[in-house]
């Protein structure tokens, strides 16, 4: 049985003509997947033979929703996978709209110091239907049209470009999710080579790197990746990215107190983006329990704003939601495991 929810439009057409189906089916099929959100290809309009080859080669299996927690703007799914394993994605509601945060992998190798998913190693990248999946599932709950995707819950997920490729093919298919280019952003710690790959690819989508640190020594502290990629090489990619999409590339910022949240860094910063076609989007760090690191504190975060702002760096807030529910990156799988482990 091939799984349904893990083929573009365009695989599904080339299996259809694999099972001596028309392929032009497809473009009955996947308006009824994503447009009418059907749970049963039986009620499919195709003449008998043709459905009894869909039913009999097609499997619509979804994640199964373990948990979910409530707060003021976002809600967090926990879901277990076929295989047991667990990863969560979080429904933001925003005035104009609901934004569906998903994971690309369980778990995650990068091991950024301060991130909770990293607490967790990678057991397996996310299939293209797990992916999918999240966002139907949701979707199905919420019973309203989704208007943007997140592509930063667990995970990192241009270690899994090819599936990560594939979803957002599905999602921006037009007569199901619907979902603009615009209105999907992919948030890397910075593999730079995949960078330029997605740059090149069909579905150059807003790119958001997680940067943190302005120069190599404090970055490679936090964030690992640092020793493969430095900062001349991710700086590098992303303004390849903009010039080729003309598009602005989002630099993400957690403020660590103490860590990477001085004046100097924030003159640093200023320097190194200097010139690109960029924002800097400030992060509250959000702490995990038994993390040694903290939020930096309010007027902190406003001095290193003026700072950025004073040198024409355009800079941008995060709003925080869900922090009570513990929305910030593989904290509900994280304590969902703990809960599990400690019984
Ligand atoms: N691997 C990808 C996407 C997942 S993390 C990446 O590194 O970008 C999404 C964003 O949340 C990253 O910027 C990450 O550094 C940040 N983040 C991780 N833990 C956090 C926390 N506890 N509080 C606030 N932001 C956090």
């Amino acid at each position: 049985m091939t799984d349904i929810y893990g083929s573009t439009r365009k695989k599904l057409a080339d299996k259809l003509t694999e099972l001596g189906e028309k392929p032009s089916r497809a473009d009955i099929i996947f308006p009824a997947l994503y447009g009418e959100l059907i749970d049963d290809l039986s009620v499919l309009p195709l003449k008998k033979e043709s459905l009894d080859t869909a039913c009999g080669n097609f499997s619509l299996r979804l994640p199964e929703c373990t948990d979910v927690l409530t707060s003021d703007g976002a809600d967090k799914f926990l879901f277990r996978l076929s295989d047991g394993n667990t990863v969560e994605s979080v429904l933001m509601k925003h005035g104009f709209g609901y934004n569906v945060c998903v994971s690309t992998q369980v778990g995650c190798n990068m091991g950024c110091a301060f991130c909770a998913s990293g607490r967790l190693k990678k057991i397996r990248d996310l299939t293209v239907s797990e992916m999918v999946g999240q966002v139907l599932m949701i979707r199905r709950s919420l019973g309203e049209r989704i208007n943007g995707i997140s592509i930063m819950g667990i995970g990192e997920p241009l270690e899994n470009l090819a599936n990560v490729l594939d979803f957002i093919d599905i999602m921006m298919y037009p007569k199901g999710f619907d979902i603009g280019i615009k209105h999907i952003t992919l948030s890397t710690c910075g593999l730079v080579p995949k960078i330029y790959e997605l740059a090149d690819s069909a579905s150059p989508v807003n790119l958001a790197i997680s940067l943190h640190a302005p120069d190599d020594t404090l970055r490679r502290r936090i964030m690992p990746i640092t020793g493969k990629y430095p900062l001349a090489d991710v700086i590098g990619a992303a303004r390849y990215y903009s010039d080729k999409n003309n598009r602005r590339v989002t630099f993400e910022y957690v403020m660590l107190d103490g860590i990477n949240d001085s004046d100097k860094c924030a003159e640093k910063l200023s320097s190194l983006l200097g010139g690109l076609n960029c924002y800097v989007n400030i992060i509250r760090y959000n702490p995990s329990e038994g993390s040694p690191f903290r939020c930096s504190p309010h007027e902190r975060i406003m001095t290193f704003y003026d700072i950025l702002k004073k040198h024409g760096i355009g800079v941008t807030m995060r709003r925080e939601l869900g922090a009570s529910v513990g929305a910030a990156c593989g904290q509900l799988r994280a304590n969902g495991i703990d809960k599990l482990t400690n019984l």
